[in-house]
This record gives C-alpha cells, sequence and structure tokens, in this order.
C-alpha cells in the first residue's frame, strides 16, 4: 500500500502548519511500502507500520530505567579511562538536573512519563523505541503502563547491552545459549527489536561473542538491531562486520551515535551507508548539534537520506519538558530538525528522515505470532 504526503503534512509535522495553511497541497513523493505481512511491534499491539505515517518515529530513547543506571555509566568510563591511561573529562556543563526532593526518580515515574510522552505526541511523534533491557533494568511492565496512558506507541528493545552490563554469566554461556536468551526476553518482552547492542571500548571476546548471538536471534526472529558504539566510530565498521558475517542483511541494522564521530569527511559514516546500514545521530536536540548539521549535511549531498536516522538517547532529567519547556522527548524533531532546515535540508527529506526511515528500519514480518 502506499501513502501519499503533501507539502502540508511535511510542514506540519515540522511545527509550520499554520504558517502555510494557505500553501496549497502539493502531493511531494509517495511513501514507503512495506513487505506484506509486515508490521511494528509495540509493548501494547503489533501495528501496520502505515497506521505509524502520521507522525516521526525516534529509534533510540530511554523511558525507563533504575537511578544507579548512570552512575554506572559514569563509574564504567572512568574505569576504561583509567585502565587505558586516559584523563577523564570533565563533567559535562550544566546544572545538576532539579531532581524533587522526595517521590520516585523520573524513568520511574509514572505519572511524569505520561505527561512527557503525551506531550512529545502533541509536538509530532508516532511512536517511540526504549532502547533498554532488563541487564540495564528497563521495567517492561512501566513502559507497558506509560504507553496506554500517554497513547504514544512505544517499542521496546530487547539485548544485552555491553560488557560491563552483562549478566556474570556471560562468559561461560555458549553463542547458542546467549541466542536462546535473546529470543525467550524478546518473546516475554513482545519486544519489536534488538537493541541498543553495544561495544564499550575496543571490543571485548564477550562483546563479539553477544553479536553473533544477536545476529542468531534475529535470524529466528526477523527483528531489526540497533547498536551502541563507545569510543567515536571506533567499532561501527567492525560491529557491522560481526553482523554481516553473521548472516545479517545490513538493511536490517542501524550503527548507533555516530554523530559522535566529528569528521568532516565523514568516511565511516558513507562506508556503513554504502553498504545499506541505517547511520544512527541519536543524540540530538543539544550542543553537539552545531557539529552533527555539515555531517547529515554532507551525507544528504552524497546521496544517503534513506539511510539517515534521528533520536536523542534520552536520558537526563534536566531534559524533560518539566524542567527546560525548550527540551522534552520530542527534542530531535522540535530542536535538531529545524537546525537542518535552515542548513538547506529539504521538507521531504526531512519527513523521509524522520518519518518513513525508522519505520522500515523497525518493519519486520514475525516469523511466529505474537503471544
Ligand atoms: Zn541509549
Amino acid at each position: 500500500m502506499r501513502e501519499r504526503w503533501t507539502r502540508r503534512d511535511a510542514l506540519g509535522m515540522l511545527g509550520m502548519g499554520a504558517a502555510v495553511a494557505v500553501i496549497p497541497d502539493i502531493v511531494c513523493a509517495a511513501a514507503p511500502s512495506f513487505p506484506k505481512g509486515a508490521v511494528i511491534r509495540t509493548v501494547l499491539k503489533d501495528y501496520p507500520p502505515n497506521e505509524l505515517a502520521g507522525g516521526a518515529t525516534l529509534f533510540h530513547e530511554h523511558m525507563s530505567f533504575p537511578p544507579d543506571f548512570l552512575a554506572r555509566f559514569r563509574r564504567y568510563t572512568e574505569e576504561t579511562r583509567a585502565a587505558n591511561g586516559l584523563p577523564n573529562p570533565p563533567p559535562a556543563g550544566g546544572a545538576p538536573p532539579p531532581a524533587p526532593a522526595s517521590g520516585p526518580y523520573f524513568a520511574q515515574d509514572l505519572d511524569l512519563m505520561v505527561d512527557e510522552l503525551s506531550i512529545a505526541k502533541r509536538e509530532g511523534i508516532s511512536c517511540i523505541v526504549d532502547g533498554g533491557h532488563p541487564d540495564m533494568g528497563r521495567d517492561i511492565n512501566f513502559l507497558r503502563q506509560v504507553s496506554l496512558k500517554s497513547g504514544l506507541p512505544i517499542v521496546a528493545g530487547a539485548g544485552f547491552y555491553t560488557q560491563p552490563f552483562y549478566p556474570k554469566d556471560i562468559g561461560t554461556m555458549s553463542e547458542e545459549q546467549i541466542a536462546q536468551a535473546l529470543i525467550k526476553q524478546a518473546t516475554s518482552d513482545q519486544a519489536g527489536v534488538f537493541g541498543e547492542i553495544g561495544s564499550w571500548d575496543e571490543i571485548t571476546k564477550d562483546e563479539r561473542k553477544v553479536f553473533r548471538a544477536i545476529a542468531r536471534a534475529h535470524r529466528a526472529t526477523n527483528l531489526s538491531i540497533f547498536t551502541h558504539t563507545g569510543i567515536p566510530g571506533k567499532s561501527a565498521l567492525e560491529q557491522l562486520d560481526i553482523l554481516e558475517d553473521a548472516g545479517v542483511d545490513p538493511r536490517r541494522v542501524a550503527i548507533g551515535h555516530l554523530g559522535n564521530l566529528v569528521e568532516p569527511l565523514v568516511q565511516v559514516h558513507k562506508a556503513i551507508c554504502r553498504r545499506g546500514a541505517f547511520v544512527g545521530f541519536d543524540r540530538q536536540g543539544g550542543p553537539g548539534d552545531a557539529q552533527q548539521v555539515p555531517l547529515v549535511m554532507a551525507l544528504l549531498e552524497a546521496g544517503y537520506a534513506d539511510n539517515l536516522m534521528f533520536s536523542s538517547d534520552f536520558a537526563n532529567a534536566a531534559l524533560l519538558k518539566r524542567n527546560n519547556p525548550q527540551m522534552g522527548y520530542a527534542k530531535t524533531l522540535t530542536v535538531f530538525v529545524p537546525k537542518l532546515k535552515a542548513a538547506g535540508a529539504n521538507d521531504e527529506v526531512l519527513r523521509q528522515i524522520m518519518v518513513d526511515n525508522p519505520r522500515r528500519f523497525l518493519a519486520f514480518v514475525p516469523k511466529r505470532p505474537r503471544t
């Protein structure tokens, strides 16, 4: 089935609907068609991909994690840098997140998260992916409640994150045992994607094993895969190599955090696009935007619009709407996309990247019915 998008729709998504209401509707493109039987699997139901064409899909965010997650992340980062003789960067600037004196942690606060996602929905988000999984402390029932009460479809990721977060016995498990654990997790959590699947620094032996197990679990379930890279760009091509060598079609893979790889010639980004995979600019709507806009423009110039996905990897209470009205979960769309538009990216390309590409990435034909 083909859909038709109008210029008014595209601009409407960018928050410019009222300003251009006088412009006659012009059909500017046909959106993608999907394989027969393809769905986008959310925590509450499976959607035909066309049902989620009314707004943007954010392919890598976090709505559920415990208070110690970010502390663990920082500690492992410091330990790894120290082990490699590297100085630790100064703490990120800005005020510390204004935490309430009492009450639940923001990523465990149902009412707060329902408010935040309801606003994101009004700002043009149709669907949002949570990139957590059990080893990161993600609570699937929390996501179900948030989706039910906000009305925003949420796709749950499944997987194992990175070496410091793996369950203790990962080293002794075989590749097949890990694959079976992944399939079990994806089935019980009704996951719609594998991700985020990462390497922390240099890819470790266990991380290679998990990547190969992910490839096996992908072949068994047909779920797509998005990754986490640590040191900017370092393991990006190698992650894709491992997955492709293990039989994964690169078109089903998004290599993540490549906005962190600030390199004017975008050679790694282009190499990934040429192989057919997606490149994730997934920490958008913040201070990094300025240096990443030229990278995205260079990739558009090179003809790789089909291979780009944008998101924000949201995990910072200070950037909630409640604490900063300019930000919120939709900041990729409301803060970053206008910067690309100002740099010359056209509305149709931006619509395609925000609306079509993540649906093409997430849509899959299930190998077994939803349980
Ligand atoms: Zn993430």
